[in-house]
């Protein structure tokens, strides 16, 4: 079994089941995710245990492929041991440094401005991959805040995706409050449904990128299937039911997103909710069909005209290829 991917419940059910002290599980979140101990060194368990522990758990980290660090970004290529390729950033702010998770290998939603989503999906992340990226990082700085934005639409692996969470905010373990914690999606309506079912208040970051079903369909496959109304809907019902402050995620791209009538469209859409707009600077490459927006000045000033709280998204890593939507992981 990979530790990493046991919820801390999970491990005290094992633990009982064996008719051993389910305080055992407090011990070992505590010293492998706190203290960063081996099990040879934790004096709080007798031998028998660790050797209970060290024939049935493995505590596998990726293998890391490349890394690239320019001062404020650092970017990984992890491999697991199957091969499988995912990347994985750090952005250190001047609050603190923000590690962005991936979720899946690819990722099947095919957003048209998106390197990851060019990538067809090939599996989705164990919680324990997810968490060990989290482990991994944490060698390069202290993390403060993790962004579930990386390759792959994170509610398309929701199980996993909750075991991850329960493991990331345990107060014995890792113990990251909800409000350090953001989840990002696409917009997957019966999953976003379905967030109540994980135990923890985090930040909700809704991918919108259009404001209406005929220029979202263009541009994010997904909104065939779960239009623009119903979305707005089910993020209503979230941020009302828990007082949270949605951000909506909104890529600026050159004359096909980004008009004045756009941006009133979009304050118009919003209207209501406590949310605010994070505006992303496009990040070209080489082989991308789109360019950077020459009128997100224009937009960002028509948004707050109009009433709206928006923010530009501070840039990071576009050098290194880390920025948002860039990440690609290339696995062939
Ligand atoms: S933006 Fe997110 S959901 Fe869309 S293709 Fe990229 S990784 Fe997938």
């Amino acid at each position: 079994m990979d530790f990493y991917g046991m919820t801390f419940k999970a491990l005290e059910e094992y633990f009982e089941l064996r008719g051993e002290n389910k305080a055992k599980a407090k011990i070992l979140f505590k010293s492998i995710y706190r203290e960063n101990l081996k099990i040879e060194d934790i004096t709080e368990l007798s031998d028998r245990t660790k050797r209970l522990i060290k024939e049935n758990f493995s505590f596998t980290l990726p293998i890391e492929t490349t890394v690239q660090d320019d001062g404020t970004t650092v970017k990984a290529l992890l491999s697991f041991s199957d091969g499988d390729k995912v990347e994985t950033v750090i952005m250190k702010h001047d609050y603190g440094a923000g590690l962005c998770v991936s979720t899946q290998v690819g990722c099947s939603m095919g957003c048209s401005f998106c390197q990851s989503g060019k990538l067809k999906r090939r599996r989705n992340l164990t919680a324990g991959e997810m968490t060990a990226q989290v482990l991994f990082m944490r060698q390069y700085c202290e993390i403060k805040h993790i962004s579930i934005m990386g390759i792959g639409e994170p509610l398309d692996n929701f199980e996993n995706l909750k075991d991850f969470i329960e493991i990331l905010s345990c107060p014995y373990g890792l113990a990251f409050g909800g409000k350090n914690i953001t989840l990002s999606t696409c917009g997957l309506i019966p999953q976003i449904e379905r967030l109540s079912e994980i135990n923890c208040q985090f930040n909700l970051a809704v991918s919108l990128h259009a404001p209406t079903d005929e220029l979202r369909s263009q541009i994010m496959p997904i909104n065939k299937k779960y239009g623009v109304a119903e979305l707005i809907e089910a993020v209503k019902e979230y941020s009302g039911n828990y007082g949270k402050r949605i951000a909506f995620e909104y890529i600026l791209l050159d004359g096909i997103n980004d008009s004045t009538e756009n941006a009133v469209q979009l304050a118009e859409l919003i209207k209501g909710i406590n949310c605010y707009v994070n505006l992303i600077p496009y990040n070209e490459t080489e082989n991308s069909e789109f360019k950077r927006s020459k009128n997100a000045d224009i937009f960002f000033d028509t948004l707050k005209k109009s009433g709206v709280n928006a923010i530009f998204r501070r840039e990071f890593g576009t050098g290194i290829k880390a920025a948002c939507g860039q990440l690609s992981a290339e696995y062939d």
